[in-house]
């Protein structure tokens, strides 16, 4: 996920491009931010109807944009089970063929002219978009990316459909100042598209058994295990109060909204999180 010219203006600072690549995150995702709303000038790019979107890819790309193509439509069907109704407007997604091109878009949506993106940054979306460098690149332009791993790849689309959908129901369309509740966004994308496994929900646990859980909301999504901490926390609220609750959730912007929703104290919240991770399994079922 990932940040931007932001409305009004503002120039990136160092939090909102943390935030993007954050959003980004190292699993790939990414969000917040400007929408990545133009195809870069240097290449001859190529419009073909989707299902719900339009796809975007660079001559030459056919091939990889529909293979690309095929697993967001199957992630997509994943998104609107998990909310139970359909993404509510069309979007672009567009299909990068290298890194350079990936990067140019960002940079320019982002307002952010001498951003570098790490090497696992391979994707972003918001409402309007879904950016993804083609996964035939990763061997060589990417990292910590298997592009022959499926599942992972397709739950990396999928994280990042719930981002693009979290996008259409929030007043905050492109994330631009949606910082402070990157636990929500990304525990919620984490959860939703099924990257919330024993693996990371160990580290996090230990983590938490460590005394190194968050102190404050927003300090959920920080450190290595923020996939962890930040989905568990997600779960936790799926599994306590509901899917609808989520729904209503995703509609807000500020911590002290969704708090006022729930009727919790931020350490309230806190710490039945942490209860819960470490006394339950944490993951919820999907769909
Ligand atoms: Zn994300």
């Amino acid at each position: 996920m990932s940040s931007t010219e932001c409305r009004g203006r503002r120039s990136p600072t160092a939090l909102r491009l943390l935030w993007a690549a954050g959003l980004v995150g190292a699993l790939a995702a990414g969000c917040a931010g400007r929408g990545v709303g133009a195809d870069p000038p240097s290449a001859l790019w190529r419009e073909s109807p989707g299902r719900g979107y339009t796809l975007h890819y660079a001559q030459g790309h056919r091939a990889d944009a529909r293979d690309v193509a095929r697993r967001v439509d199957k992630g997509r069907r994943e998104v609107e089970a998990f909310f139970g109704s359909p993404c509510p407007r069309a979007f672009d997604l567009r299909v990068f063929p290298d890194r350079a091109s990936l990067t140019a878009v960002w940079r320019q949506a982002w307002g952010a002219p001498e951003f570098e993106p790490q090497c696992w940054m391979v994707a972003s979306g918001t409402a309007s978009a879904l950016a993804i460098l083609s996964p035939s690149a990763w061997k060589t332009e990417a990292c910590e990316h298997d592009p022959e791993d499926r599942q992972a790849t397709q739950k990396l689309i999928t994280h990042e459909l719930v981002h693009v959908y979290h996008g259409q129901v929030n007043p905050d369309p492109e994330f631009d100042g949606a910082e402070e509740i990157g636990w929500f966004v990304e525990g919620l994308a984490v959860l939703a598209s099924g990257q919330l496994d024993e693996k990371r929900l160990a580290r996090a646990r230990a983590a938490v058994a460590a005394g190194k859980g968050p102190a404050r909301l927003q300090d959920a999504w920080s450190g290595p295990d923020r996939y962890g901490i930040a989905g568990s926390l997600v779960s936790y609220l799926d599994r306590a109060q509901g899917r609808a609750t989520l729904l209503r959730l995703m509609k807000l912007t500020s911590n002290g909204e969704i708090l006022a929703a729930l009727g919790l104290t931020e350490e309230e919240l806190l710490s039945r999180g942490r209860a819960a991770l470490t006394s339950g399994p944490g993951a919820a079922p999907r769909g």
